[in-house]
């Protein structure tokens, strides 16, 4: 089925995708998956134009699917190797979690909005692609599938909690976009052992919040 829709646009995607390199972006695994995966799949027809902006550009709800540079810069921090187990935390568009699958993870997924849960899980459905979705709130994690070799957090939260950590295996990362709600510096964990671990900073960038326990409480009706 994906092979259907790989005749979008193949060309925009190379482009784009050149461009990711001259922005630093190396790592051929994640470069190859940004290649595979049209991004109009996640997008209301109004917005195929500009499928290959790198940019955010908005999807319902108030969410976002995140701008191509961002997915490729954190994918390319979680360094996946073959077989790894990644919680993603924010499933939104689904786009950044078929990009996760396609880096030879085992991807798990969680959404805090039913109804983007919804349309996330049929689209994994009909292009087949074996992701493991839930529906609830990440900001404690997905204890029921730990540990993980890595955690992505898809949304900015003002500190890395505690029971994430927990969840990790031992040289575990967690790549996180961490601050207020106006701006987050993207944030690299290591888990070195039981309570030890080592924190990098990178670029600036801004998140829709990550609402829930141990993130924002703001009542947005979803
Ligand atoms: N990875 C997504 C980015 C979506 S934006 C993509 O590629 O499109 C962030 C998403 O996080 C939104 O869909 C929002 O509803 C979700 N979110 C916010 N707080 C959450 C929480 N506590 N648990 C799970 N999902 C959450």
């Amino acid at each position: 089925m994906l092979n259907d829709f790989l005749r979008l646009n193949p060309e925009a995607r190379e482009k784009l995708v050149k461009d990711l390199e001259k922005k630093g972006i190396f790592d051929k695994n994640v470069l190859n998956a940004l290649l595979q995966v049209p991004r109009e799949l996640f997008l209301d027809p109004s917005l195929f134009v500009r499928a290959y902006d790198d940019m955010a550009l908005p999807i319902e709800f108030n969410q976002t699917i995140s701008q191509p540079y961002t997915v490729a810069f954190m994918t390319q921090l979680l360094e996946l190797k073959q077989g790894d187990r990644v919680l993603e935390i924010g499933t939104g568009s689904g786009y950044q979690s078929m990009i996760l699958k396609l880096c030879s993870a085992e991807v798990f997924t969680i959404e805090r909005i039913s109804q983007l849960y919804h349309k996330s899980k049929s689209l994994f459905e009909m292009l087949n692609f074996n992701i493991h979705i839930e529906l609830g709130d990440g900001s404690v994690g997905l204890p029921e599938f730990m540990p993980y070799d890595a955690i992505i957090v898809t949304a900015g939260l003002p500190s890395i909690p505690n029971e994430l950590v927990k969840q990790l295996k031992f040289n575990g990362k967690i790549v996180a976009p961490v601050g207020d709600l106006k701006s987050q510096t993207m944030t690299k964990l290591i888990r070195i052992d039981d309570d030890k671990f080592t924190i990098t900073e990178h670029s600036k960038f801004r998140f829709v919040p990550l609402i829930g326990d141990k993130g924002w409480y703001i009542d947005d009706q979803n």
